[in-house]
């Protein structure tokens, strides 16, 4: 799947990049959790968008999607894994599909909470964050899955038909990963499990986890005045780029960093 600009993160920040670069004639497609797991879904009223008085959460999301829809924006229900450069275009794997586009606007709102004990030692050494994409390597062995996410049960079910031996623990709410070169154990709220394999399925990745070489600070990512990170062809908008966590300055930082997107490849053209 080729676009002009990929968009991560389906919120009021990554729909108004979106919304933009279509505005200035470029294909989008939001990579995103499905609208409902956005947390904003489930605010009974939202007062402080201009415009838009007395709406609920969910009734907000609603319109700025629809809007973005009827503008061309094309969406791709699924959880952003990794992403890589290759040339002048950036690859995103998202559930078990391959995405392509000349720039990226990352908009993936805040990361809620710390890394697991463990998780950044043994990350790629049994500790996975896609069942669907790591799955097979783990057919007939014990492995954990620890759900964070709303799909985390889907995933886990898809896990155990592909002949996993599944350990489910729902949100724990302390959890650890040991093993020395691998994972060989979880301790999830005091009980230690003997696995080969642990899938930490939270609906977000931290940005630095996701782009690696992104500079992030104190959590979130670092923009200039063009919403640009760092990184060439990154640009970044809302809740990820720091505060005030408000939808109104979402959907500010998203409108530059889409606009920004759609003039670089535009530069890029002309080159
Ligand atoms: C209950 C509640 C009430 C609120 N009330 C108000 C209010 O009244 N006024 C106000 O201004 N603000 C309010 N906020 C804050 C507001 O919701 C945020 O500031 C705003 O939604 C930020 O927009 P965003 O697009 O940056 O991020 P988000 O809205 O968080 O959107 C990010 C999206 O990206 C998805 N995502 C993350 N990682 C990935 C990945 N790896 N792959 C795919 N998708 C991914 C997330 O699931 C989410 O859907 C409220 C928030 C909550 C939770």
């Amino acid at each position: 799947m080729v676009y002009d600009v990929l968009v991560i993160g389906g919120g009021p920040a990554g729909l108004s990049a979106a919304l933009n670069v279509r505005a200035r004639g470029k294909t989008a497609l939001v990579i995103s959790n499905p609208l409902a797991e956005n947390p904003l879904w489930k605010a009974e009223r939202v007062d402080n968008c201009l415009g838009l008085p007395d709406l609920s959460g969910k009734e907000l999301l609603t319109v700025l999607y629809d809007h973005a829809v009827s503008a061309g924006v094309e969406f791709l229900e699924a959880r952003a894994l990794s992403a890589l450069s290759a040339g002048t275009d950036w690859y995103v794997a998202a559930g078990d599909m391959m995405t392509q586009g000349g720039a990226v606007v990352l908009a993936a709102g805040a990361v809620r909470g710390k890394k697991l004990p463990g998780e950044a030692e043994l990350l790629g050494r049994g500790l996975s964050y896609c069942a669907t994409c790591d799955g097979m390597l783990y057919r007939g062995r014990r492995v954990a899955v620890l759900g964070y996410s709303p799909s985390a049960r889907r995933e886990a079910d898809f896990l155990e038909e592909i002949g996993c031996q599944v350990l489910y623990f729902d949100r724990p709410k302390s959890c650890a990963i040991q093993g020395t070169d691998k994972v060989e154990a979880v301790v999830c709220d005091g009980e230690t499990e003997a696995v080969e394999g642990v899938f930490l399925l939270r609906s977000a990745m931290a940005p630095g986890d996701l782009f690696p070489g992104l500079e992030v600070e104190g959590g979130y990512v670092r923009v200039n005045r063009e919403m640009a990170t760092n990184l060439p062809g990154v640009f970044a908008a809302g809740d990820c780029t720091g505060g005030p966590l408000q939808i109104s300055k979402a959907i500010g930082e998203g409108q530059i960093a889409g606009q920004k997107a759609a003039q670089l490849l535009a530069r890029k053209a002309a080159e």
